[in-house]
């Protein structure tokens, strides 16, 4: 049948009508059936099960009691009138309220009899109680409330709710959703591989996960449409990626030259890692081929990403190209182009900084000098990707901690040269595996799984308000010894507006504790001009200030070796993999670093969670998984912009096996059939060459 049917606008559907359907687009972004049909249930409502008084607690969410009511009164006056039921089971006693309806209820309630009653247990004046409970008479385990045992609950919003479109509301009309839909739904995903991994139909599936009629076969619609959902996304990436690697050539890296070995001989001011060599043997081995490249380098903060990227980048201009390395602040990409300057010593190759502050005298220089080829190097922020910036021969970007960095825009890098530059995305490790193959998936992967020799680990406590003498103690012995400190407070990032009472109130405090002359501060937050930044960083670069009181602005990639204590106020309200990053400021040198969370005293579970996750362990990898648990992958940065992350049921957390299974089965698909020309790979085909109107389509294309 016509799949188009599944595009009707959600108006159509009875029950719904043009008010409810802007309600529904605007609140839910709901405009058709199919986005209905896909407005799963978050939780369901076990109907099955029945609880005794003695076991219930406030604790509980929803939950329903077989009671016997006894008395039934009408108390109070006006405001506060209300109708009262006493009611009980063998195990105690509890009394039901409601404060409205009065009249009508206490008509329906027949004192004496048995009657199952379902809603949140509170207590009042020590007792327990019900308001507004929904109940029927009992009358034996499996009739009450419809057949349904498990009661599917929705989102809603207040707005919806005006328009009748509460959780059971939505329910109503999903319901003859479901029915009309039905006979229209067609398996996106081909049959062996269904039964490959014994899944459920589309179809089943999509009845199940709204009406289940046990909790087995909710569980099995719940991972066929989990499967789905990974199956298409992984089937987008992995095949943008074969396209990639058939459609596109690459420029040929085949020469280590001059510029890499005088480097590599006589500039290079440490022995690289092993890891480092392998990663850098992955990436020649690559570039040589005549492929394009397109990896992402993960590696721990502080595991020397930066070196890596430097030894690519003069690969490129020994073999005639340019290249670009693009960093997501402006602080980063400056301090990129001072560091980089340093170690290849002036005049060694041409290289320039590119960013949004740069004056249209030097812009048009640096333009001039890029069309030319006599500029090597150009770092810069993304101001380095727009399109009036044109290579002569851009053979390489490198991209750094940019989470951000999704297809779309790698696609525009792709553009900058006839044959496509080789793409390196570097990023610390705070992605989960799960989370990279989703993010990531069209892209290769190199582990820097090793930090430089004689590292210490970062000596991490957390303290409350009441040992702050402690810390600025510390602080006082660090900076005696010459050694410097951050300390960074909560506020919004750079681009946010900032909320700056706290990062000023602080300043002023340290600054009482840390008087002039014989201690300086820097001061360093998004609010303040470019400019500005600049210089406070370089004093404190510089030696010239001990203290560096910041916001999050250089919570990535700054490296200053000689800053040995990171002081993080209000710790509990930054996520993981902030602390990680801010945490990977300090220990850059050979001197023991350390870490200061301060805290309120007050802490959500969360924040106490995290806070011992930071004191327990320095892995980032580990980190970033209790993060995703934390957080679940929709609040990860970066997911915005990515597109892919805009998951329906999948939770990239909790469904890892399902989303290994998603993946290698369209590798073996790709494997098996590159063309997918194999008649049972026929649907599979369609997806990509018809108008999207499928079931999953519309949302990943
Ligand atoms: P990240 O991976 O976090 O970007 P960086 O590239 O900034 O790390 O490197 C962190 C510090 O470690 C820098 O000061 C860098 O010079 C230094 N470094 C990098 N590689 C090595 C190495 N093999 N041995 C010693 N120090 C190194
Ligand atoms: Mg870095």
């Amino acid at each position: 049948m016509d799949k188009l049917f599944l595009k009707t606008p959600i108006e159509f559907l009875k029950g719904v009508g043009t008010q409810r359907a802007n309600v529904l687009k605007k609140e839910l972004g709901i405009a058709t059936y199919i986005d209905l049909l896909r407005h799963y249930p978050f939780r369901y409502i076990d109907r099955t099960k029945y609880y005794k008084l003695n076991e219930v607690d406030t604790e509980l969410p929803l939950i329903q009691i077989i009671v016997r009511l006894k008395t039934i009164e009408l108390l109070g006056e006006k405001a506060t009138k209300r109708l009262v039921a006493k009611a009980v089971d063998d195990t105690g006693n509890i009394e039901l309220v409601w404060f409205k309806s009065l009249k009508w209820i206490e008509k329906q309630l027949q004192p004496n009899s048995l009657y199952v009653i379902f809603g949140k247990v509170s207590f009042f004046n020590g007792k327990k109680q019900m308001t507004h409970p929904e109940l029927e008479l009992y009358q034996s385990p499996n009739s009450n409330f419809g057949n349904l045992s498990l009661q599917p609950v929705y989102s809603s919003t207040e707005k919806l709710k005006l328009f009748g479109l509460d959780s059971k509301g939505i329910q109503k009309i999903i319901a003859s959703l479901v029915v009309h839909c039905l006979p229209h739904i067609e398996d996106n995903i081909p049959a062996y591989i269904l039964n490959k991994y014994q899944l459920l139909n589309s179809a089943t599936a999509l009845k199940n996960i709204h009406f289940p009629n046990n909790a087995a076969i909710l569980k099995h619609a719940i991972k066929a449409l989990k499967f789905e959902e990974l199956f298409f996304i992984q089937l987008k990436l992995l095949r943008t990626k074969l396209l990639r690697t058939q459609k596109f050539k690459g420029n040929v890296f085949d020469n280590v030259g001059d510029k890499f070995n005088f480097f590599y001989k006589n500039l290079l001011p440490f022995k690289l890692t092993e890891a480092q060599k392998r990663v850098i043997k992955e990436i020649r081995t690559d570039t040589k081929q005549g492929i394009q490249m397109n990896r992402l380098v993960q590696g721990d903060v502080g595991s020397g990403k930066t070196v890596v990227a430097l030894l690519i980048m003069l690969l490129a201009v020994d073999n005639g190209y340019q290249a670009c390395l693009m960093a997501p602040t402006e602080i980063l990409a400056n301090q990129h182009y001072l560091s980089l300057k340093a170690l290849l010593k002036d005049n060694f190759l041409n290289i320039a900084l590119l960013t949004g502050s740069v004056k249209q005298k030097n812009r048009k220089i640096i333009h001039e000098h890029l069309a030319a080829g006599t500029l090597n190097i150009l770092i810069g922020t993304h101001a380095l990707i727009e399109d009036n910036v044109l290579f002569k021969n851009l053979g390489l970007a490198v991209i750094d901690e940019q989470h951000r960095f999704g297809v779309e825009q790698r696609a525009k890098l792709w553009k900058k040269n006839a044959i496509p530059p080789h793409v390196l995305v570097m990023t610390a490790t705070p992605i989960p595996r799960t989370l990279a193959m989703t993010l990531y998936g069209d892209l290769d992967v190199s582990v820097i799984d090793e930090l430089p020799a004689g590292r210490k680990p970062i000596h991490t406590m957390h303290l409350y308000e009441s040992s702050r003498l402690r810390m600025f103690g510390l602080m006082r012995q660090e900076i005696a010894k010459g050694r410097q400190v951050y300390v960074v407070y909560p506020l919004i990032k750079e681009s946010a507006t900032l909320d700056l009472k706290n990062l000023l109130d602080g300043t002023e405090v340290i600054a009482a504790e840390f008087p002039l002359p014989q201690y300086k501060i820097s001061i360093v937050h998004g609010q303040m001009k470019t400019f500005e930044k600049e210089f406070e960083m370089q004093r404190f670069v510089k030696g010239e200030t001990q203290i560096m009181v910041a916001t999050t602005v250089i919570e990535v990639g700054v490296n200053i070796p000689n800053a040995t204590v990171m002081v993080i106020e209000n710790a509990e309200r930054f996520g993981l993999a902030q602390l990680h990053q801010l945490r990977g400021r300090v220990g850059r040198g050979a001197e023991k670093s350390y870490c200061i969370l301060m805290s309120g005293n007050k802490l959500s579970i969360d924040g106490r969670t995290r806070l011992q996750t930071m004191v327990s362990t320095q892995d980032g990898f580990k980190i970033s998984e209790i993060d995703l648990q934390l957080r679940g992958p929709g609040n990860i940065k970066g997911k915005e912009q990515s597109g892919v992350l805009d998951l329906k049921i999948a939770d990239l957390a909790l469904d890892q096996q399902i989303l290994l299974e998603a993946r290698k089965t369209v590798i073996q698909l790709f494997d098996n059939d590159p063309e997918l020309t194999k008649p049972e790979n026929e649907t599979l085909k369609n997806f990509f060459v018809t108008p999207k109107v499928g079931i999953t389509l519309d949302k990943i294309s």
